[in-house]
């Protein structure tokens, strides 16, 4: 670990890291340079859960949950019934997404339910692997995913914009995007293209929400919904019988289903938040990862603002029907542009001690890096000071 750690203590049976001023911190959150934080890692939502004591603690006895099943009536065979029905209710209560037309899927996070939609989506009886695209900047794991395995299925085919093939093709939606917190739409609009929305960051905390989504493919997942990335819980919304029950066929063929004992939790999780919603003396969690992101993005732009050499993308105030109040996005991710003569952002930030993710992973300029927005308090404000440090030698 390259990080200089000055003291570990236990707190509530977790244990919390302090870090040193010169530690070397990690936004880019895959890179294993150090293991503090992971892929937009939502450790920032724990000083809720925190707060929640153990409103989500529960038991599970050691008689239940042998069966691989857990409704045989379902089309998804493996999604325990008390998560299909807090999965409605949350987006009931949010209001992001339609449920009553669509068929849900859970996936061992939505990274599997990405590569169940690929199965799904994909012609099984095309000449040459199908076509798989995302507007650029795109979510850096769509190519990775795509040609781990080198499928006959599917094959990366790179920027949306400049997509021209005639057949078909799968066009990934990230709305709000990863990584510029961006509203998307699909782009190629082609009569044989399938479009999988990827919703991972449509929820109040990170985006005004404009509207019920209402696509063919919505995925969606615990890791940036509630914060609980390591259940590993995510779900499809499909609203075609045959692509849910493709995509549960992928699921069986990789995993045999999905853990019951994460089910069961993100379930609890989900009902707490509902619960925390509807509730007025309770402290609704929206509202509250909402403030907490609206402070970080006003530091950061508050330390942006004070140089020119570094810029940051605007986000206009729209209505939003959860909140009923005009807000700004506030995005998981800040996507960085350097105006220095810097030909390598990356580079330049790796130099002064944070990780940060290139633009050149997401298919776009290395002049741009993504910057998780969603670390612990501490590494946060130590960005802050690094940012500062460099504004102050470069001016
Ligand atoms: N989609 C997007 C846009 C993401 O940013 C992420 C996580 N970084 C995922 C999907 C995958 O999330 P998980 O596998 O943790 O559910």
């Amino acid at each position: 670990n390259k990080c200089s750690l000055t003291s570990t203590a236990k707190e509530n049976g977790s244990t919390r890291t302090t870090l040193s001023s010169d530690a070397v911190i990690n936004l880019d959150q895959l890179t294993l340079l150090i293991s503090l934080s992971h892929n937009g890692d939502p450790m920032m939502f724990e000083s809720y859960w925190r707060e929640m004591g153990d409103k989500c603690t529960f038991e599970i006895p050691g008689c239940q949950s042998l069966s691989y099943f857990a409704n045989k009536n379902n089309l998804c065979w493996f999604l325990e019934p008390e998560l299909e029905e807090e999965i409605k209710r949350l987006h009931r209560v949010v209001g992001n997404a339609a449920v009553e037309d669509h068929h849900v899927v859970v996936g061992t996070g939505s990274t599997q339910l990405i590569q169940a939609a690929l199965y799904a989506l994909s012609p099984p009886d095309e000449s040459e692997p199908t076509s798989v695209v995302s507007a650029t900047p795109y979510y850096s794991c769509y190519p990775e995913v795509t040609d781990f395995l080198r499928s006959g299925l599917y094959k990366w085919a790179g920027d949306a914009r400049v997509f021209d093939k005639d057949g078909p093709y799968i066009e990934f939606v990230t709305s709000p995007s990863n990584p510029d917190g961006s509203i998307r739409e699909a782009i190629v609009k082609k009569g044989q293209g399938k479009v999988v929305h990827d919703l991972a960051y449509y929820w109040p905390q990170y985006t005004p929400i404009t509207c019920c989504a209402h696509f063919d493919v919505m995925l969606f997942t615990a890791s940036k919904c509630t914060g609980h990335a390591g259940s590993r819980i995510g779900w499809a919304l499909v609203k075609d019988k045959d692509v849910a029950r493709k995509m549960t066929k992928f699921i069986e063929i990789s995993t045999i289903g999905v853990s019951k004992e994460a089910q069961l939790r993100s379930a609890k999780i989900m009902g707490v938040i509902s619960d925390s919603c509807l509730h007025p003396n309770s402290n609704n969690f929206f509202e509250y990862c909402q403030r907490l992101m609206a402070e970080r993005w006003g530091k950061l732009k508050e330390v942006v603002g004070r140089s020119k050499i570094f810029t940051l993308p605007e986000y206009p105030p729209e209505y939003c029907l959860f909140t009923g109040e005009f807000s700004e996005a506030h995005p998981a991710f800040a996507w960085m542009k350097c105006n220095k003569n810097t030909e390598d952002f990356e580079k330049f930030l790796r130099a002064q001690k944070v990780l940060a993710r290139s633009g050149r992973r997401f298919g776009s300029d290395p002049k741009f890096v993504r910057v998780s927005m969603l670390s612990r308090e501490e590494e946060f404000e130590i960005f802050l000071h690094r940012l500062l440090s460099i504004q102050a030698t470069s001016n």
